[in-house]
C-alpha cells in the first residue's frame, strides 16, 4: 500500500491524516481537499480546509480548537471592527491573515490555486502532496427559510449577505446562503433544505487529481462530513467516476459514532440530503458502486450487518480520534481492511 490517496473536509480529515502519517510514515499520500467552503473575506480568498490540512500536518494547528494556528492574535480582526468592517462571525487571526494574503497575491498574480497550495506547502512541510480537489471555483450554499435568517443571533452589519434565488423584500420564503455564513454564523441552528455545491458541474479536477486517483493502490474516505466535505469533492465531474474506475480498494471510516456527529452538526447537512445520522447509512449513502470497505465505530457494531447487505465489507473498530496512537490505529485498521477487500 505505497500510494495512498486521501479526499479529505478539514479537521475531520487533517486529524485521520496526522494518524495515517504516523501509521505508515513512508507511504506516498496525495490528500484531494474539499474547496467549497472557501469563501472571500476582506477582499481576501480564503481556504479553510485546506488550511486546516496544511496547518494540522504541518505543525501549525490550533490544537484545542482544530483550525486556524496556534498563538494566534486577533488585532488586524479587531482593527477591521474598528472601521466597522465585518464580517465579525468569521474568526481570522493575523498569523492567519499572511497565509490568506500570500494566497490572494498569487492568485491575483494568476496562479491557479493548486500552485498556490503547492507554494504554501513548501512552507509548511506537510508531509502529503496536497492538492485542492479543483482551481475553477465552487462553493457550497445551504438553502433556509428566510425567517429564520432574519431572527437569527448575530444578523448585524456586514452578515446576512446571502447569495442565490429567493430573499428579496417580502419575496420568497428560502434563501440560499454561503456555507459558511451556514456553519459559523447561523451554527446550523437552522433547518437546512438542501445544499448545493455552485459551481461544480462545471469545475473541472484540479491537475494531478485524476492521476494519483489512477495510480493509487488504495483509496481512503476519512471521518470527513460525507455533504459537504466528501460529497463536495465527489461532486466535482470526474472524481466519482475516477474512484470507481481505479479498480482499487475503496475504504472509508465513519463520521458519526452512536448516530451523532462526533463534532459538529454533519446530522443537519445529512438530513438535507435525505440521509439518517447513523454510520450504516452514510455507507448506504456512498454505495457499493464507491465503497468496498466501511469501517464503524465499536458503538455502532450493530449496524455493521446493514452494510455488509448493501454490499459493503464492513468492521466495526475504535473510531474515536483521541490523540495521534488512537488515530493511527484506525488508519491500520482501515489499511488492513483494503487489503481484506483487494484481496
Ligand atoms: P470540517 O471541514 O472541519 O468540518 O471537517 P471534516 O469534514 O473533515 O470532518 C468533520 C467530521 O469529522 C464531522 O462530521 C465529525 O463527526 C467527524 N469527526 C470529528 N472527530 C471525529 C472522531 O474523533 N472520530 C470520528 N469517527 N469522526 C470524527
Ligand atoms: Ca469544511
Amino acid at each position: 500500500m505505497e500510494r495512498i490517496v486521501v479526499l479529505a473536509g478539514g479537521i475531520g480529515g487533517a486529524r485521520f491524516l496526522r494518524g495515517l502519517k504516523a501509521a505508515v510514515p513512508d507511504a506516498d499520500v496525495t490528500v484531494v481537499g474539499n474547496t467549497g467552503d472557501d469563501i472571500h473575506l476582506f477582499g481576501l480568498k480564503v481556504c479553510p480546509d485546506l488550511d486546516t490540512v496544511m496547518y494540522t500536518l504541518g505543525g501549525g494547528i490550533n490544537e484545542e480548537q482544530g483550525w486556524g494556528r496556534a498563538d494566534e492574535s486577533f488585532t488586524v480582526k479587531e482593527e477591521l471592527a474598528a472601521y466597522g468592517v465585518g464580517p465579525e462571525w468569521f474568526g481570522l487571526g493575523d498569523r492567519d491573515f499572511a497565509t490568506h494574503i500570500v494566497r490572494t497575491q498569487m492568485m491575483s498574480a494568476g496562479y491557479p490555486l493548486s500552485a498556490v497550495t503547492e507554494a504554501l506547502c513548501a512552507r509548511w512541510q506537510p508531509g502529503v502532496r496536497l492538492l485542492p480537489m479543483t482551481d475553477d471555483r465552487v462553493e457550497t450554499h445551504v438553502l433556509i427559510d428566510t425567517a429564520e435568517l432574519d431572527e437569527s443571533p448575530g444578523n448585524g452589519a456586514g452578515g446576512g449577505s446571502g447569495h442565490g434565488p429567493g430573499g428579496g423584500p417580502g419575496g420568497d420564503r428560502r434563501k440560499a446562503v454561503h456555507f459558511q455564513e451556514y456553519w459559523v454564523r447561523l451554527r446550523a441552528s437552522v433547518e437546512a433544505h438542501a445544499v448545493v455545491p455552485v459551481g461544480a458541474e462545471s469545475a473541472k479536477p484540479a491537475p494531478g487529481v485524476l492521476d494519483a486517483i489512477a495510480d493509487a493502490d488504495v483509496i481512503l474516505f476519512p471521518p470527513s462530513n460525507p455533504v459537504v466535505s466528501v460529497g463536495t469533492i465527489l461532486a466535482v465531474p470526474g472524481i466519482r467516476e475516477a474512484i470507481a474506475d481505479a479498480g482499487v480498494p475503496v475504504v472509508g471510516l465513519s463520521p458519526i459514532v452512536g448516530d451523532a456527529p462526533v463534532h459538529g452538526m454533519a446530522d443537519k447537512v445529512l438530513s438535507a440530503i435525505g440521509v439518517e445520522s447513523t454510520a450504516a447509512a452514510v455507507a448506504q449513502h456512498y454505495g457499493s458502486g464507491l465503497l468496498d470497505g466501511w469501517l464503524v465505530d465499536t458503538v455502532d457494531a450493530g449496524s455493521a450487518q446493514a452494510v455488509e447487505d448493501a454490499g459493503i465489507r464492513c468492521r466495526a473498530v475504535p473510531l474515536m480520534m483521541n490523540g495521534t496512537e488512537a488515530t493511527a490505529q484506525m488508519a491500520r485498521e482501515a489499511l488492513a481492511l483494503a487489503e481484506e477487500v483487494g484481496a
